[in-house]
């Protein structure tokens, strides 16, 4: 069924009427269109409103680009200095006139236009000098134009200077459509199931297709595009759920069936608070998980402070009771060690024994665990990727915990998988809060816990946005905060491309911090990247023991440390975080009883984007709502972490904005593999076909055919 269109759409780009092998080439290396069924994806990403026409006159209430009947009633050279040429016109709608200029290709547009001709024109108005003017603008004949066959939605497609050079701009690529879409004509089959296309009235495929290069009017383009953000959201969430589904019926996982001795000795004597809870309900799911005779696949998503080491301690009490080893796996050497230490506490009088295995555990020790891990000995380790090597093997591996997932990929937590013959259970744990559509997205093969409920007694933190004129205010509180016995976190910045300034400024800074803050009344450690892990430990537990008030340091403490004690998180250039960096720095604090405090230090001059991160961490402490708001600022691609994920890679469809249809997708994904598990009956044939061939980015689909 789909032989035919792969006929066409695999053909190479330069057979196309109007491209040719020099611009093929460009179209390859520039677009990565190679061939025709390549640049039949390549959606236009705005549209022009071919019906409407502004006056000069009205410049000033348009939009942003304008059109404009009239005529050109002026064309000139003009050699400016050192020789550069540019062209200047004017352009006249009957009652007024506009400049227009262009500093490239002059000589090509010099060729083609001509004075007193009537011309649709087409551009972005700019003010300069208290005059309107275009800088390249777009003319075309209004012969030709009035003669076109698109429709009054005219399809705008990204190109590039190279082929604009070429002739193919954004116009020169819709041009090439026209020669394209006949070679298309009844060669799309459906992909999607009839049910769905009856029961959401979407639009058969081919229309789409058609519809959203050359829109018939507005709404039939809305349509188009539902419908082809609809099947991207459906074929990956079919993919993930699809995946879940195999998780959860043909991958064994080892049974944890009953709450053992250690477990219940801890619940009962060891536990240093009551569970929340939301604690109880995850534990609860991963019991159940766990017990099911399939392999876990558990996200555990929870604000800062939320407790989600204890959930996934006591989630390794439990196979350990069952005769199974657990591992917990961090992104940092400090967060490792932190667990490490935290769990070493808490497990010590248990009797229970744990180990660390970083990058740097020496050679000697690092053997000694091996052979501990590989002989069942050691029942729990914490650790880095170091945990993820060859060497690393475990007698009996039941639970890997990843804590802060966003840094590890897939491939990663596929490589734990191998630790054991049945897989052990997976849980991770997510640093800050994602978006529903993206945690879909990127972790739609997982189940989903979430820890909604902050342990009580915490007050929230109150964040304050301060300018540098309160620095002196600002070191006032800081003292009086000490003063009753509290510490401080004050945190610079550290962004990789500019690290030697980055490392200068704090450096003056902790100048001036001690300044403020001499000794011997005062002490302060400082951390940074250029100090070893020796000198970085100590300076580290000068501060968790109490004996410096003041810790200064770039974000290496950004995940993870643990000091109660500790009242104010000072934020230095606070605009150049990120929002979740900052969420995550503000979870710091807040952890004792008393009113904890989080200060963002700014420059003056803030871009619109910075303020709007300064006030939402100014009016909310949620970071749930936090983390909507990164993702409407910066985009799925952004998001701190998220990398490139091929199911965040979209032609047309945008999380941010389709959130909806996603959910709408990913329902009926669910429900139509509940059905039909293989795809197998008639109807859901083309569907099923479409995925194998076209769906490449997921791997266990091959495995049910
Ligand atoms: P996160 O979810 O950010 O990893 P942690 O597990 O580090 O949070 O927990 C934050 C702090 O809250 C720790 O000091 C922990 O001991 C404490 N904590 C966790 N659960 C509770 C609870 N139910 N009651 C009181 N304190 C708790
Ligand atoms: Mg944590």
């Amino acid at each position: 069924m789909f032989d035919e269109y792969d006929k066409v759409a695999k053909t190479p780009i330069e057979y196309l009427k109007g491209v040719g092998p020099s611009r093929g080439a460009l179209l390859r290396s520039e677009l990565g269109i190679a061939s025709f069924g390549d640049l039949l994806f390549h959606f236009p990403f705005r549209y022009v409103d071919r019906s409407k026409f502004y006056q000069i006159s009205e410049i000033s209430q348009a939009p942003g680009e304008v059109q404009i009947k009239g005529k050109l009633i002026l064309l000139n050279e003009v050699v400016g200095q050192k020789n550069s040429r540019r062209l200047v016109g004017k352009f006249s709608d009957g009652q007024q006139n506009i400049d227009l200029i262009w500093f490239k290709s002059v000589a090509n547009i010099k060729k083609i236009l001509k004075v007193n001709t009537a011309y649709i024109l087409y551009g972005k108005p700019q003010l300069y000098n208290g005059a309107w003017n275009i800088v390249h603008p777009e003319l075309e004949p209004l012969e030709t134009a009035t003669k076109s066959e698109f429709g009054t939605l005219f399809p705008v497609y990204s190109s590039t200077e190279k082929l604009t050079a070429k002739g193919l701009n954004g116009k020169g690529i819709a041009r090439l459509f026209r020669a394209l879409l006949p070679h298309f004509k009844g060669v799309i089959p459906e992909n999607l199931p009839s049910e769905i296309i009856e029961v959401l009235r979407l639009v058969p495929r081919s229309e789409a297709l058609f519809q959203v290069h050359f829109p018939r009017d507005s709404k039939s383009l809305q349509r188009a595009r539902f419908r082809l953000k609809y099947e991207e959201f459906f074929f990956i969430q079919l993919g993930m759920v699809r995946q879940k589904r195999i998780n959860q019926t043909q991958i064994k996982g080892n049974v944890i069936a009953r709450v053992g001795e250690r477990f219940n000795a801890f619940y009962q004597n060891h536990l240093p608070f009551e569970l929340t809870g939301a604690q109880k309900r995850v534990v609860k799911e991963i019991r159940k998980d766990m017990g099911s005779g399939a392999q876990m696949n558990r996200l555990l998503q929870g604000d800062v402070g939320s407790g989600k080491t204890m959930v996934a301690l006591l989630s390794m009490l439990l196979v350990i009771d069952e005769g199974f080893q657990a591992c917990l796996m961090a992104p940092t050497e400090i967060l490792a060690r932190q667990h490490f230490l935290g769990l070493s506490e808490l497990l010590d009088p248990m009797g229970l024994r744990v180990e660390l295995l970083t990058g740097s555990t020496p050679q000697s020790q690092r053997k000694i665990l091996h052979e501990d891990l590989s002989s069942g000995e050691l029942p729990i380790i914490v650790g880095t990727h170091a945990l993820l090597e060859e060497k690393v093997k475990f007698a009996n591996l039941g639970l890997a915990v990843i804590d802060e997932q966003h840094r590890f990929g897939v491939a990663q937590r596929a490589r734990l998988w191998k630790k054991n013959t049945i897989p052990p259970h997976i849980l991770v744990m997510t640093a800050t809060p994602i978006p529903r559509t993206l945690a879909m997205s990127l972790y739609g093969d997982l189940d989903i816990s979430v820890i909604d409920e902050l342990p009580p007694g915490r007050k929230p933190i109150q964040t304050l946005h301060y300018l540098e004129n309160k620095r002196l205010a600002l070191n006032g509180f800081l003292k009086q905060q000490i003063s009753e016995g509290r510490q401080v976190y004050i945190v610079y910045p550290l962004i990789q491309e500019s690290a030697k300034q980055d490392y200068q400024d704090l450096v003056s800074g902790f100048e001036s911090i001690t300044r403020a803050f001499p000794e011997p009344d005062y002490h302060v450690s400082v951390v940074h990247g250029n100090l070893s892990a020796q000198e970085k430990e100590a300076e580290m537990q000068a501060f968790v023991k109490g004996q410096t008030q003041i810790m200064v340091a770039t974000t290496v403490i950004e995940v993870g440390v643990n000091v109660p004690n500790a009242s104010v998180m000072v934020i230095e250039s606070a605009e150049r975080f990120g929002l979740s960096q900052l969420h995550q720095l503000r979870g710091r604090v807040g952890r004792g009883a008393s009113q904890s405090f989080c200060i963002l230090m700014t420059g003056y001059r803030l871009g619109e984007e910075a303020r709007t991160r300064m006030e939402t961490m100014v009016r909310t402490n949620d970071g749930f709502e936090i983390s909507e708001v990164d993702l409407r600022l910066r985009g799925p691609g952004e998001m701190t972490g998220t990398q490139q994920s091929g199911s965040l890679q979209f032609k047309i469809a945008d999380l941010v904005k389709d959130g909806g249809i996603l959910s709408q997708a990913r329902a009926d994904a669910i429900r139509l593999l509940q059905r039909d598990a293989e795809l197998r009956s008639p109807e859901n044939a083309p569907t099923r076909e479409f995925y194998l061939r076209y769906c490449k980015y997921n791997q266990s689909w091959s495995r049910i055919s």
